[in-house]
């Protein structure tokens, strides 16, 4: 008979997120290299063409980061001084710093416990005569409530920023998330759904954003491609901006995998329905959005709730399932509103957001992108479920 304790670690380890790269990218980064334009070049504008034409957008403007593409949105809006901005409580810290960094304050909102999204509830409850603006993730790649939130958002007067950083190939009644409120921002750091090293992506469908966040992308430059210059070398500034520019390599990476995102989503689903399958006989456990449609989710990864005696016991489970070759991540560490930096700044507590307190202290997430198997998934059902019976029982 085996036993929990005699379960073998995997001959081929699956870490938590692994960037898919090959010929393809190498070579376009090489003919990059081989050329005359590291940057202002014509590959960064076929990338937005080519994001544009996926994501169904009126406008796309590539940017350095995803932070930087939230930093331009808010800047965009005009959110600054004395504006109040709704922000995810539990989300990547970008989300808030964005806010933070034009000068304007935060009000956290709490997560729904189904899928982790900003519960509408609450955002109602939260609108005063300052808000501006709600800035919200599409956490896991499930699409929050955007037709409540957009029903708030005309009501009282909101901007909305979507943070889609995690949520590339997510749709929400047809429309690409980012397009609904109004402006969406991708990232492209290597573990998310798609990479050019460092990058990001600002879509909308508003013309006036999409001006405004490609001149402040680069120092606020009234034209900011040396050859629409009349003159070469001169040019004027009309804006205080920033570098936030990506370069011709990125963008070559970018192009490169762009191409084969629709089967990395396609793989990404099917591993999470089978793992949500194979997990969900396990007693304590429970996985977010398991309910939730997977066609119209970006299925970032996989977020499985743990039972209070569980969650006690997460690092030495973690420990286990490593040993074991499985790669396992926490999204999001902390709410954003307990970070030294917000807490220290608003006083806040958990009791505040405690939907989103709990997914931080007693989640585990797992892996579900190209580079896991089918062979992978089984694997990883038969070790996680080995595991939490021996972090039981010990
Ligand atoms: C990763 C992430 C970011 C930050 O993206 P960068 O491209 O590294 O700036 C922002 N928001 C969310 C929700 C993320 O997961």
């Amino acid at each position: 008979m085996t036993t929990a304790t005699q379960q073998p670690a995997l001959a081929r380890p699956i870490p938590f997120g692994q960037p898919m790269l090959d010929e393809a990218e190498k070579q376009a980064v090489m003919r990059v290299l081989d050329g005359p334009i590291l940057t202002h070049g014509p590959l960064v504008k076929q990338f937005e063409a080519d994001f544009a034409a996926f994501t169904g957008a009126e406008h796309a403007v590539a940017t350095s980061s995803c932070a930087a593409a939230l930093h331009l949105a808010c800047l965009a809006l005009d959110i600054g001084p004395g504006d109040e901005v709704l922000v995810s409580a539990q989300t990547h810290v970008a989300t808030a710093h964005a806010v933070e960094l034009v000068g304007a304050t935060c009000r956290f909102v709490d997560s729904e416990p189904r899928t982790g999204n900003v519960d509408p509830a609450v955002i109602e409850s939260a609108v005063t005569e300052r808000t501006k603006a709600i800035a919200l993730v599409h956490y896991l790649g499930f699409p929050a409530a955007m037709d409540r939130i957009m029903a708030l958002a005309e009501r009282y007067g909101l901007a909305v920023i979507e943070d889609c950083a995690i949520a590339l190939g997510t749709t929400f009644h047809d429309r690409h998330v980012g397009l609904i409120g109004d402006a969406g921002c991708f990232s492209f750091y290597p573990v998310k759904a798609m990479t050019t090293g460092e990058g990001g992506m600002l879509i909308t469908r508003r013309d006036d954003v999409a001006a405004r966040a490609s001149q402040l992308r680069a120092f606020g430059i009234d034209r900011n491609v040396v050859a629409e210059r009349p003159v070469p070398g001169l040019y004027d500034v009309q804006m205080l901006g920033l570098n936030y520019r990506m370069n011709e390599i990125g963008a070559a990476l970018g192009i490169a995998q762009l191409g084969k995102l629709p089967e990395f989503l396609r793989v990404r689903r099917r591993n999470f329905r089978a793992l949500a399958d194979g997990l969900s006989g396990i007693d304590g456990v429970e996985v977010l959005g398991k309910d939730e449609p997977l066609d119209t989710a970006g299925c970032y990864c996989l977020v499985m709730m743990l039972d209070d005696a569980l969650a006690a016991r997460r690092a030495d489970l973690i420990d286990l399932l490593k040993a074991r070759g499985v790669g396992t991540s926490i999204y999001y560490p902390q709410p954003v509103p307990r970070m030294s930096y917000y807490r220290t700044k608003y006083d806040t507590r958990d009791a505040d957001t405690p939907v989103a307190a709990r997914i931080s202290d007693a989640s585990l997430a797992f892996p579900v992108g190209p580079h896991v198997g089918p062979d992978d998934v089984t694997n990883m059902i038969t070790i996680i479920a080995g595991a939490v019976e021996e972090i039981r029982h010990t």
